[in-house]
């Protein structure tokens, strides 16, 4: 038996179902590169779902999480760190926000989102106690959690769940009208990705980020923006909703932010709406934590060194310009904003696992959504040069 069978069964045997993995055993990995166990080289092309935008180990975020761990492991809120405000300085600057709550994953900064809004939506817009609404879309993605799975479209995230939280309303994404028609004096917020990553890299069209800003300003309703996966330079701006100066009421954030090394997230706003949360309503043992805070940090400083927006952005139209210019016959669309790329296939063509398996065997590790996409998301520190090696994969394996 290999080691990568052998592994395998183990993680089956010990483990929870709750995944079905492509299977390759990761032993080892730099930059936007990772090795099996059996020592074969690939071009990581998920990034851990965005979580990895800076490239694996960068050694300024490494260094930086070394030297923590020497100095200063965990505090707990319930006293102060010489870390975390300097952390937060940064984080804020970075977003354009006065103030923002730290948080470890991507769910957590979410579900802090959703109660500072019935908070907000109760204490400052006079919502009936109880009677809260927050919109959503249909086939969003934003975390696992009770509340969260409640509100999802996805069967196979919510069934067998319940009861679902109340309050949630569900529209369809990339539809204002339908945002308009859903809202009532009671809507505390409208909750929404500005591009659905995990629903196949699904871009709505222009002039959407803007007109959801505009009609919850008009309506006094906040805009909740998760940006776990489309941010920190991913979609070819520090934020995606720079495209259209849609920026939000709160913003959520998380994954690249701990730059592959360590859970970071948290919600980004202004102060008088921050200031909601009081002593007491909200918090977090890990939340702020000195090596999160430190890992934070240098995931910020490198974003910001490097230019990663500006690459992402310029390599993300090169790669999709090559990518459509494959011209197969199985290829129905490319999308993506950045280095959010999604390749979707005819349903005739099969299904995008089958060529994930495919693209494996050739050195590269992308991963299938829906049935029908395949999402490439490589680090934004990857070389051209490695774009147009993919690019030949690609064409390699749909003429197969
Ligand atoms: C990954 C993701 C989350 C959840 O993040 P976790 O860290 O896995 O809890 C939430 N929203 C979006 C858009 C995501 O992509």
């Amino acid at each position: 038996m290999s080691r990568t069978d052998e592994i395998i069964e183990m993680d089956n045997r010990f483990g929870a179902h709750n995944y079905h993995p492509i299977p390759v055993v990761i032993s080892r990995a730099e930059g936007p590169w990772v090795w099996d166990v059996e020592g074969k080289k690939y071009l990581d092309c998920l990034s851990a779902y965005s979580a990895v935008n800076q490239g694996h180990r960068h050694p300024h975020i490494v260094k930086a999480m070394k030297d923590q761990v020497d100095r200063l492991d965990l505090t707990s809120r319930a006293f102060h760190n010489d870390v975390m405000g300097e952390f937060l300085k940064k984080l804020t600057r970075f977003c354009g926000f006065e103030k923002a709550l730290p948080m470890n994953t991507g769910a957590e900064a979410v579900e802090t989102g959703i109660k500072l809004a019935r908070k907000w939506g109760y204490e400052v817009k006079g919502i009936p106690k109880d009677k809260a609404e927050i919109i959503v879309c249909s086939d969003n993605f934003h975390g696992r959690t009770t509340t969260i799975v409640g509100f999802s479209s996805d069967p196979d995230a919510y069934e067998g769940f319940g009861p679902a939280t109340p309050g949630f309303k569900m529209i369809p994404f990339d539809d204002l009208d339908a945002l308009k028609g859903a809202i009532t004096d009671n809507t505390a917020a409208f909750l929404v990705e500005p591009i659905q990553g995990e629903a196949g890299v699904k871009v709505p069209s222009e002039g959407y980020l803007s007109g959801i800003r505009q009609i919850c300003t008009d309506n006094n309703v906040l805009l909740l923006l998760d940006e776990v996966q489309t941010g920190f330079c991913r979609t070819g701006k520090r934020f995606c909703w720079m495209y259209e100066d849609a920026r939000p009421d709160v913003l959520l954030v998380g994954k690249a932010l701990g730059g592959g090394l360590y859970p970071v997230s948290g919600i980004l706003a202004d102060g008088e709406l921050m200031d909601v949360f009081t002593p007491g309503t909200h918090g977090s043992t890990f939340g702020g934590n000195p090596i999160g805070s430190a890992v934070a940090m240098a995931s910020l400083g490198v974003l910001e060194d490097e230019e990663l927006d500006i690459r992402a952005s310029e390599l993300g139209e090169y790669f999709m310009s090559r990518l459509r210019e494959i011209g197969s016959d199985r290829i129905k669309e490319v999308r993506g904003r950045g280095l959010l790329v999604a390749i979707e296939l005819f349903e005739s063509a099969g299904k995008a696992r089958e060529y994930c398996y495919k693209l494996k065997d050739r050195g590269i590790l992308a991963k299938d959504t829906h049935d029908t996409t395949i999402r490439f998301a490589p680090a934004l520190t990857v070389e051209k040069a490695d774009l147009d090696w993919v690019v030949d994969q690609v064409r390699a394996v749909l003429e197969e």
